[in-house]
């Protein structure tokens, strides 16, 4: 989409700090980091939210949530958490489907 903030960090004409690159999504650090470590993967196809997530595009979700595992491993955290925000209520500011993983300090249950 061509007014999408993260399409366009996705086609690089937005400039961002990568973690992982495939065919499928694309991983980033957070601009705003609300932990010590705090980045973002993102399907590379614009899917708005996980309520947009359906059979044609689950597998593509189920690839994100081993890359989140995988790099989480990587990059040696042993407790995090992985949120998605749907809608504004619950605080969803870009409308193109991301999951922050968030790690490093002690959080709170229930969230915000
Ligand atoms: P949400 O509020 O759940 O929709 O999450 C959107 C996230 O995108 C926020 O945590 C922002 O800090 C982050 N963000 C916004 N613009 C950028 C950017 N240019 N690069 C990296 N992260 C960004
Ligand atoms: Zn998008």
């Amino acid at each position: 989409m061509s007014d999408c903030l993260f399409c366009k960090i996705i086609s690089g004409d937005i400039p961002s700090n990568k973690v992982y690159e495939d065919d499928l999504c694309y991983a980033f650090y957070d601009i705003d980091p609300q932990a010590p470590t705090h980045f973002l993967v993102i399907p590379k196809e614009h899917i708005r939210s996980v309520s947009q997530v359906d059979e044609h595009n689950a597998a593509t979700v189920g690839h994100i949530f081993a890359v989140i595992a995988s790099l989480a491993k990587k990059l040696g955290l042993d407790s995090y958490r992985v949120v998605s925000n749907i809608g504004d209520q619950a605080g969803q500011s870009v409308h193109h489907l991301h999951f922050h993983v968030l790690s490093g300090r002690d959080m709170t249950w229930p969230p915000g």
